[in-house]
């Protein structure tokens, strides 16, 4: 305790910490977010100007939101109370205005509620700066990043954004073949496609370097929030620069910056399984608008402009929750895989909070308790009881199956308890139908591996939970598919 914070008074050591955005990834995360949302908002505004002269207070404040995010500049106390006089002024103009449909703007991105939530982060931001005493000039290397992060968000997405928005305007039909595009044209729309795809790739990375710190400190019952990243060998504190996820372990390669000691090659891989959940689901079920999940009704277009640009909450949100069942899975096999187990407050959380999700939200389950049975709800049944049904059969299923499945492990001595974990969560998320599909190809698997994989060469990270998250992830895309072709 008393060397860490040694470490903070010394600015020579490491990064002196008192702007949260420079504080850890999350935060250059979060900025550079910040900085494209807003700037797609303040042009968005800006084009209503000349029918709706109100835009300016709009354009007015997503230019403040680039403002504050970019620069230190009165950083902290008086920066804090103009933003939060702005932002409540801004508030009373959107709760008083009589024309409700004026705000509530097709591009949900774009919507002056999310201005509203940018000024709130901010405000955020300046009180933890105003806690710390001093401020810290922006270093070149930041400017120069920003500034490259700016012009391509306008290049790539803006731009092509706004031609999309002048285009609705229009009389005519907005739905326009790929010919007549010009050939820029149609490299601008492949580019802006390209980064935001990237976006959420890396996105992927990040979450499965957080999930390795998860996997390694949750069961020995240390904190996340508090350990600073440092190398397990020499404690040298890690640079940012040093734990961006994949592109430091190659540009190192996978040794320690300071004294060269080999860091696993587990935490690359994972950063890469990570990569692949956020990727692959993107690509086929984010951007489809879910076209792979049984009983969801479908939009009658598709594409990463009208799915995330004219944002469809609905798919994203199921977007993040399936990521975030692949992530839970991923982290418990882990965690199996150092023959930990989950601790029992995570293991809770994780039922508890699936299991609300899905029966709150109207969107997240579209698996009928019923489905694939010749059953069905008389009807004034209601739909979250279904839902509520389909979950906690689902669970109950997959905890049992997990339970006795235990005749198929690839080791003997080896407990059930997160089999059975990873297993209640694929049925509160899925439903019960699906766990019987994936219980059948995970049986398969596991059988296959036993019966041609030799017992002295199979690697210690193939567990039985392992299997199921790769089946589980290999399932997915075929989730529809699967679901049509067992209907009774
Ligand atoms: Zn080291």
């Amino acid at each position: 305790m008393a060397e860490s914070i040694e470490c903070r008074l010394d600015p020579n050591v490491g990064h002196s910490s008192y702007d949260p955005f420079d504080e850890s990834l999350w935060g250059e995360y979060a900025r550079m977010l910040l900085v494209a949302t807003a700037a797609c908002a303040g042009v968005h505004w800006s084009i209503r100007l000349a029918n709706e002269p109100i835009a300016a207070v709009m354009v007015l404040a997503n230019v403040l939101v680039v403002g504050a995010a970019v620069s230190d500049r009165m950083a902290g106390l008086p920066r804090l109370m103009f933003l939060s006089f702005f932002a409540s002024g801004l508030s009373v103009v959107l709760a008083t205005r009589p024309d409700a449909t004026f705000w509530q703007d097709s591009l949900a991105m774009f919507s002056p509620w999310f201005t509203i939530g940018a000024f709130g982060i901010l405000i955020f931001r300046d009180g933890l700066i105003a806690t710390n005493a001093h401020t810290r000039p922006i270093s070149l290397g930041q400017a120069t990043v920003i500034i490259a992060v700016l012009i391509s968000a306008t290049y790539m997405i803006v731009i092509p954004g706004m031609g999309a928005v002048l285009e609705s305007q229009r009389e005519r039909s907005t739905s326009y073949t790929i010919e007549e595009l010009t050939p820029l044209e149609v490299l601008r729309i492949r580019s802006a496609k390209l980064a935001v795809f990237a976006i959420f790739a890396y996105m992927g990375a990040c979450i499965g370097s957080f999930l390795n710190v998860v996997a390694a400190s949750t069961p020995r019952g240390e904190s996340i929030v508090l350990r600073s990243s440092a190398c397990p060998k020499c404690e040298t504190p890690i640079r940012r620069v040093d734990n961006l996820p994949l592109i430091s372990f190659l540009r190192l390669r996978g040794r320690c910056g300071a004294c060269g000691v080999s860091i696993p090659i587990r935490y690359f891989t994972v950063e890469v399984v990570g990569l692949v959940i956020f990727s692959s689901l993107f690509l086929y079920e984010l951007v489809t608008g879910a076209a792979n999940v049984p009983g969801f009704q479908h939009y009658p277009f598709s594409g990463i402009l009208w799915i995330i640009l004219y944002t469809k909450w609905p798919v994203v949100g199921i977007y993040f929750f399936h990521c975030a069942l692949f992530s839970s899975l991923l982290t418990i096999a882990l965690m199996e895989q150092d023959k930990l187990r989950p601790p029992r407050w995570l293991a809770l959380s994780l039922l508890a909070v699936s299991a609300i999700l899905v029966v709150v939200s109207p969107n997240l389950l579209t698996v009928s308790l019923l489905d694939q049975t010749p059953l069905r709800w008389p009807a004034s049944y209601p739909d979250w009881l279904d839902r509520a049904a389909s979950s906690l059969v689902g669970g109950s299923m997959g905890w049992a199956i997990g339970h006795f499945a235990g005749s198929l492990r690839l080791r003997r001595r080896q407990s059930t308890t997160s089999l059975s974990l990873a297993y209640a969560l694929v049925g509160i998320a899925l439903g019960w139908q699906a766990v019987l599909t994936i219980a059948a190809l995970w049986w398969i698997a596991t059988w296959l591996l036993k019966r041609f994989g030799g017992r002295r060469e199979r690697p210690s990270w193939l567990t039985a939970t392992t299997i199921l998250f790769a089946v589980a992830m290999l399932h997915h895309p075929a989730w529809r598919w699967s679901s049509n072709l067992l209907t009774f």
